[in-house]
Order: C-alpha cells, then structure tokens, then sequence
C-alpha cells in the first residue's frame, strides 16, 4: 500500500492504545485517531470528494490537523494545508489555484462567510468535532494510491514570484518520513515528538507529524510556539525529539537565562529551515545538555535532503550529506558540477523531490532540470563530501563587484555576546550597487551600541562584508515557522 496513511493503520495495528496525540491535558490514542478520520472520509464521500479531489486544510497545530490530514489521505483526496491566518482573498486563491472542493477549517479561521457554498465546508471547533464526526459512521481502510499520485499540494513562493503549490507526491512524503524516522532521529513508540513547528508547513508535517505517526509516538503540539510554554511541555510531557527552526532555540536560551530546567528526556533536537548559527548551537548544547543536529531542505524537497547524521562525523555550521536515496550536487549557471569548496547553485535528485508545481508546466521546466532540482540556495561541498550552505541566491549582496554572503557575516554577529538576532541585507547603494547593512536585536539584559557591533564584525572579516551600518531593533519579523523574514525588515532610508 502507498498511500501514506497506510503508515496510519500499520500503527493503529501495533500500538492502538499508545497516545498518538496530545494538547495540553486532552490526549488521543492511535485508536481514536484512526476512528476519527475514517469518520472523515465519510463526511467527505458524502460530499461528493474522490480520489484526487483537492481538499482544502486551514487549522492549527491542534488534534484535529492530524485527524483531517489523515482523513483526507485514506479517501485518496489530495491535502492542500493553509496557514490559518490567512485573509479572505489568500485563501481564495489557495482554494482556486488548486480547483479545490473546499476546505476544513479552524472556527477562527473561517472570515466573513468564507466559502460556505463548496461541496466541502466544515468549521472544526475545538470541543464540537467529534460530536460533527458523530454524524458519519467510519469508513474502514483507505482507497490505495499509486506511489506518484499527489498527496500534498504545499504552497510555496519558492525562489520567486507568486505562491506555487509543490506536488508532493505519497512516495515522496512516505520516504522522507521512513528515513527521517529511522536514519537521523531513530524515532520508536517509546519517543515524545515536540510540535512546535506548523503542521500546515513541509518542516512539522513531515519531520513532527508523520515520523511521529509511522513509528507510533506521541506528538505533543503546542499552536502557536512561546519559549515559556514550549520549556514547560519539554519537561512536563518528557519530549525525547524537539525539530525546530535556529529562532525557536535562541529563544529557548533567552528564556531559560540562568534557571534551573531538567530536560533530561530529551535526546535529540533537529534544527532546519534556516542556517543554524555555530554559536548559537554551542550555547544551546552546553546550557540544555543535549545535541541539535543541523538538517537542510525546501518544501518542493518534501523536505529533507541533507542531514547531519547521527552516527557520521557531525559538522557545525554545515547541513551535513544527502540522506539516503538522495543525491546532491553543487553546480554553475549551466549545470555543469564546480570544483569542491567553491560556491555553485546546489541540486537535488532523488526520492524527495516533487513532482511538479501544480498546473504550471513552465515553472516546473525551470526548477527541474534533467531531472536535477534546482534550490535556488547557494552552497559548496568539502572534501568530505559535507554541504555548507552560504546563501539563498537572491539574499547574496553584491558590494561594488564583490560577493558577500550575509550568512558569514550574520555567523560573527551572533558570536558577540550580546546579540540574540541577526540579518545582514543589501541595500541600495549609488556607487557601490548594494551596500552591506544589519539588523539586530539584543538578547535581554544586554547591551550593545551599533558602534560597537559594526567593530566587532570589521574585526573579524574582510573590509568589504562588514555591515556599514547597524540597527538595534527589538524583535527581528518572522513567518510562519519562526524564520526571520529579510524581506520583512524595512530599513529606514537615513540608515544607508
Ligand atoms: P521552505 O520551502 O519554506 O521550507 O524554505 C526552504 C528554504 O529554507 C531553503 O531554500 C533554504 O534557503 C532555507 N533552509 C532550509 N534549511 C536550511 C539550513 N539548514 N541552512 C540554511 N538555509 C536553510
């Protein structure tokens, strides 16, 4: 069987009783999950929804994202997961962009009268699902699906331009559950996954949600991420796996300041979705006592592609080598393969990556070549055969002719003490094409003038990458998954 809810009920037979999810003191067993969602394939063939109908998902990281994803799946419906705080005219397009039959949506979530006329509109409410479930007796089993027919269609605004739905297909998100769960984070029934990261985003559907369900852990979420909160369910619930993007653990460390916290029971931390600054990672495992092990990948990647192993070398500050059945390759303009260490365009072959963009063939041409994955993020390999991203292509800044990755120079700002957030930018400038600026906060407590940062980084690297001007903000933007947003930041004009 290839649909990947089949992972599902391969559980559902081993571990019925064990929790399968868990939000504050409300736990669901793999035995209520499987009861739940083949409630919703009920609802949904009643509807009028068949293999390959798209299904529109806008909930939070609650219980019921799993129930409905999963839901969705075993009738062989194609998931389209939205951020739950998307405004009216967004979701239209998601909804009409993937000719979807509708959506499930979260009881905030649902706007002015938000669609209620597609085939498929169902407002989940925290307490009244079930009782809506009630209503439509389970469907047993799931309608199978070939290994290449879409399951998720993740939106994404890749490199450029409007958002595009990757097609990630059900081999694809099966495989990179199966290695993820048992080559990097060697996940059992016994683990307790920590799901701070967005369901609704490629990161916590694959590496939190479906690792979890294929080898039977307990996902404890948390919707919207707080340190605070997030320390508390760590060792309250006794989490063994936490996946999260480099500002949930800077976070994490401000937070705790000097405090007692056991953590005990956590053994690995995976940390993805954005460079992971060395400093940071060497604070973090000195302060909590446990290893972050550094990940790479996009959503067209479904996502993981390169992994620092568990039982390789690990290197700080690189994104390790390709899982398996993945390959990568660092290449030129023209897609010929550059030398080792020095910086190409890295691509990606394997079993992760999509299938297409949904309907539009000629983005699809552009991004898959010769059947190489083309990232749009700029990286080198060493003779080792490790990968070190240094950019994404379009964040590089280009100071009067030279290069400059802001990733290098954000890595100095982070080593000075005071600083808990960096991003370095280009920006316009009328001799030099683009100038070199950064932004920074503080960590609480500390104290720094810009000054004095732009001296510490001149210190460190050549003339031409320091930031020639530094700005002390009190929070870096965000998006969803906590990643700083670069093109967020509005830098007032007096600054350059
Ligand atoms: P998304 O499609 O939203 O998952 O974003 C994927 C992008 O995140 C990639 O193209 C990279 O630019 C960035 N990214 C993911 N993991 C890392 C990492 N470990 N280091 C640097 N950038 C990363």
């Amino acid at each position: 069987m290839t649909n990947l809810a089949a992972n599902l009920l391969r559980t559902v037979s081993r571990f019925p009783d064990r929790p399968a999810l868990r939000l504050g003191d409300q736990v669901m067993s793999y035995a209520d999950l499987d009861d739940a969602s083949a409630r919703v394939v009920t609802y949904l063939r009643s509807c009028g929804v068949g293999p390959g109908d798209r299904v529109g998902l806008m909930l939070p990281n609650v219980p019921q994202f799993a129930v409905a994803y999963y839901g969705i799946l075993r009738a062989g419906a194609v998931v389209v997961p939205m951020n739950p705080l998307l405004k009216g005219r967004e979701v239209d397009f998601y909804l009409d962009d993937s000719q979807a039959a509708g959506m499930l949506v979260w009881h905030t979530a649902v706007g002015d009268g938000a669609r209620r006329d597609d085939p498929v509109h169902l407002v989940v409410e925290p307490s009244g699902f079930a009782e809506a479930l009630a209503a439509y007796e389970p469907t047993p089993g799931l309608v199978d699906r070939d290994g290449s027919d879409i399951a998720v269609i993740l939106y994404t605004s890749g490199t450029t331009g409007q958002p595009k739905g990757a097609e990630l297909t059900h081999d694809n998100l099966r495989r990179n559950a199966e290695v993820s769960a048992s080559t990097l984070v060697h996940l059992t029934h016994e683990d307790v996954v920590f799901g701070a990261l967005p369901l609704f985003h490629s990161f916590g559907q694959t590496v939190a949600l479906n690792t979890a369900v294929l080898s039977g852990a307990c996902l404890t979420l948390l919707p919207r991420f707080d340190p605070e909160q997030a320390l508390d369910i760590l060792t309250a619930h006794n989490v063994t796996m936490f996946a999260g993007v480099p500002t949930m653990y800077g976070a994490l460390l401000n937070t705790v300041g000097t405090g007692e916290v056991d953590l005990s029971a956590l053994r690995v931390c995976v940390s993805g979705g954005a460079a992971l600054p060395v400093e940071l990672l060497h604070r973090f495992e000195r302060r909590f006592g446990t290893m972050i092990l550094e990940g790479y990948g996009l959503s067209e990647t479904s996502p993981v592609a390169s992994f620092n192993h568990p039982d390789r070398q690990r290197k700080p500050g690189t994104i390790g080598t390709p899982i398996d059945g993945v390959e990568m390759r660092v290449v030129d303009a023209n897609g010929d393969d550059v030398p080792d260490g020095e910086v190409g365009e890295i691509a990606i072959r394997g079993h992760n990556v999509m299938k297409g963009y949904w309907r539009r063939p000629d983005a699809t041409a552009e991004a898959i070549v010769d059947g190489w994955f083309r990232t749009g993020d700029l990286g080198r390999r060493d003779a080792d055969g490790y990968y070190t991203i240094v950019d994404r292509t379009k964040d590089m800044v280009i100071r009067g002719g030279y290069n400059v990755y802001p990733r290098e120079v954000e890595e100095v700002l982070y080593e000075h003490p005071a600083v808990a957030e960096a991003a370095v930018l280009g920006m316009p400038h009328r001799t030099l094409g683009e100038e070199v600026v950064a932004v920074v906060a503080l960590r609480p407590g500390a104290s720094a003038t810009p000054d004095e940062l732009r001296e510490h980084v001149k210190s460190q690297i050549a003339a031409y990458k320091y930031p020639r001007h530094v700005w002390i903000i009190d929070a870096l933007p965000k998006g969803a998954t906590g990643k700083i947003l670069k093109r967020a930041i509005a830098v007032p004009p007096q600054q350059v």
